[in-house]
């Protein structure tokens, strides 16, 4: 199985099956061996449909102990479409991890219900930056221990003007904390968002 070849474990090759994934994308290819075998920072340019999800999301879902239930992880995405999107699809590809729960946070839907999904525990949350910051302002996350930051299309989070909600949110995460970032395009302002807040990241171009 080439997704085995990739360093993948069982139940995450269980759910590839299930899900008839039979060969990696090259994006997958690419960031998978790096991302569960190296602790770095990523950036990745490549676009919607390229398997992108799968490439951060079977590596975080490998990183996360569900022994624990603080928030190990976090992934920032600009709309709530996205999020919702990513949520499912890490759910679906997380079926036989047992105990790992992912939460979606996005604007638009009850803040309440929300905070109270993620008091039921959540190793993994996907947010869309203001929800995420609002939380933040009201204490109704805690991301001081995340060890893993996904900036999900983070051309398209700049565009919509989330420079600050992101700045702020990095801020109340731990130095030592590894991200990953992934944009379909390259513009200087992802690259000022890469100099800033990452360190010696490790370039993956599809
Ligand atoms: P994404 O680029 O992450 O939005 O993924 C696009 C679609 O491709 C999603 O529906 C995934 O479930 C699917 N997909 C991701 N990786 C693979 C793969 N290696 N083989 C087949 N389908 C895949």
């Amino acid at each position: 199985n080439k997704f085995e070849a990739l360093g993948l474990g069982e139940a995450i090759i269980k759910a590839v099956n299930e899900m008839g994934f039979e060969t990696p994308s090259e994006v997958q290819e690419k960031a998978i061996p790096i991302l569960l075998s190296e602790d770095t920072d990523i950036v990745a340019l490549a676009q919607t449909g390229t398997g992108k999800t799968a490439a951060f999301g079977f590596p975080l879902i490998e990183k996360i102990d569900v022994n624990s239930r603080i928030t190990q992880g976090l992934i920032l995405s600009p709309t709530r479409e996205l999020c919702l999107q990513i949520t499912n699809e890490l759910k679906n590809y997380a079926k036989f991890c047992n105990g790992l729960r992912t939460v979606a946070i996005y604007g638009g839907a009850s803040i309440q219900e929300q905070a109270k999904e993620i008091k039921r525990g959540a190793q993994i949350i996907v947010a869309t930056p203001g929800r995420m910051q609002d939380m933040i302002n009201r204490k109704m996350v805690n991301i001081s221990n995340i060890g893993y930051c996904v900036l999900d299309e983070a051309d398209e989070m700049l565009n919509m003007g989330f420079y600050e909600d992101i700045n702020s949110i990095l801020a109340h995460t731990p130095e030592d904390k590894n991200t990953w970032l992934f944009s379909a395009t390259m513009p200087k302002e992802v690259a000022t968002i890469a100099k800033r807040f990452m360190n010696d990241p490790k370039e993956i171009t599809v």
